[in-house]
């Protein structure tokens, strides 16, 4: 019998994080869960804890652990509850922990990741967002701390699950990686019409229930451009080596085109939890409670190139993932630093929809980084990014 795997949940309260903590109530004897960590949903982190028992429950700021303290000491729950984003990090990095999914929105997921990382986790990654931040100096942390980084993205777990299980072979036998892309809500709008979109809309995903932050980027287009860059780092390859198809029924996740041309894919339902039971239980595999996708039922499944005019003209945000990755090192950091902050803005109703293509484009024009040689250098770019992009959003919105 193998001993129970102890689980911390970074944005246990999120659309993962959920999708999570199901994975793991359908396998008691094999996973339990340590810690969870949320922003600020007292009352869903207080029935999560009455669900599962952890050790530790953070909330990001102390008002909220105070009302979950209250909570918690008034039905008898021993759990402890911590604040602040010094506690988060230190629970993903507690040595009684075994996995670490790291299912925060956005940059502010980083230290976290990098504390696990360095703790030697298993750290299964949803928060792309970190690792376009982090770039190599993330990827030094893992080798540095012998943690396992497996990817939680449909896409990249397509891709990994595609792979030989030695990625020693990975640069000698693939010639492409290729994403697929839904084409999300906006696949066939005509694009002069962009400027109008509001945020119920940008947020209504066709094939996928997400979170507010990746539905919108999921309209522009910009969360693929996120996961080229996520790909690029997790599988080593060039970034002429990653092709995007869309691909609207969801269905394949992502491929691996090998230099014999042979290409090798990995399918099923649009479910999380796919993803996710295969990151906790890797190399072996658990039920998830995803349906199996029935080819019986299946009326087509379509491509469209993503390099059509009109694709193009919809989704301008793709390439800039090919930019950043052609410019000095932090660049991506920029990126999504400014892509956060228009995002945002979008959400607010400050900027309109088509405006987070120009703001993203604005902002990497106007902030050049200098040299980047750790994670401090990489965190005051993104403040510098940040706050470029913010004066935009205020000058745009006036
Ligand atoms: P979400 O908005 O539903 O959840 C985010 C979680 O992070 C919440 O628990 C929230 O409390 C917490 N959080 C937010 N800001 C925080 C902060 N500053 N400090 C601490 N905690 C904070 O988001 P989601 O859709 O679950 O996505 C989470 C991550 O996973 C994102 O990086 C996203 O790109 C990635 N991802 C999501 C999906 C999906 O299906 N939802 C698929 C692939 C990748
Ligand atoms: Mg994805």
């Amino acid at each position: 019998m193998k001993p129970v795997q102890r689980v911390v949940v970074l944005g246990s309260t999120g659309s993962v994080g959920v999708n999570t903590l199901e994975v793991i109530e359908r396998h008691p004897g094999r996973f339990e869960v340590f810690a969870l960590t949320a922003s600020t949903r007292v009352e869903q982190m207080f029935a999560q804890c009455q669900r599962f028992k952890p050790a530790f429950a953070v909330m990001a700021s102390p008002g909220h652990a105070r009302d979950l303290e209250q909570r918690c000491r008034s039905n008898g729950l021993q759990t402890r509850v911590l604040s602040g984003s010094d506690a988060i990090a230190q629970v993903a990095a507690d040595e009684r922990a075994d996995i670490v999914m790291a299912a925060i929105v956005g940059a502010a997921g980083l230290l976290p990741c990098l504390r696990a990382a360095r703790a030697g986790k298993r750290l299964l990654l949803a928060n792309k967002e970190a690792l376009v931040v982090g770039g190599q100096v993330f990827l030094d942390a893992v080798a540095q701390g012998g943690a396992q980084l497996l990817p939680i993205d449909s896409e990249h777990s397509a891709i990994f699950q595609s792979l030989p299980a030695d990625p020693a072979q990975w640069p000698h036998q693939i010639n492409k990686l290729i994403l697929t892309a839904s084409g999300g809500p906006f696949r066939t709008r005509d694009p002069q019409t962009l400027r109008e979109v509001t945020p119920e809309q940008a947020c209504a995903h066709p094939n996928w229930s997400m979170g507010r932050k990746i539905s919108v980027d999921s309209a522009t287009m910009m969360n693929k451009a996120l996961e080229v860059i996520e790909a690029r780092l997790l599988f080593g390859v060039q970034p002429a080596q990653i092709e995007v198809v869309i691909h609207p029924q969801s269905v394949i996740h992502s491929m691996v085109q090998y230099h014999d041309h042979s290409i090798v894919a990995q399918l099923g339902t649009a479910d999380m939890r796919v993803p996710i039971a295969y990151g906790l239980s890797w190399p072996e595999r658990i039920a998830s409670g995803a349906s199996a996708l029935n080819f019986q039922d299946m009326a087509a499944m379509s491509f469209e190139a993503i390099d059509s005019v009109p694709h193009r003209a919809r989704f301008p945000g793709l390439q800039l993932a090919w930019q950043v990755l052609a410019g000095p090192v932090g660049s991506t950091a920029v990126l999504n630093a400014s892509n956060e902050v228009a995002v945002a803005a979008f959400l607010d109703r400050r900027i309109r929809f088509d405006q987070i293509y120009s703001l993203n484009a604005h902002t990497l024009s106007s902030v050049q980084p200098g040299a980047v040689r750790s994670i401090d250098d990489l965190l005051a770019l993104d403040a510098e990014a940040r706050g470029a992009a913010a004066r935009l959003a205020q000058a745009w919105s006036a």
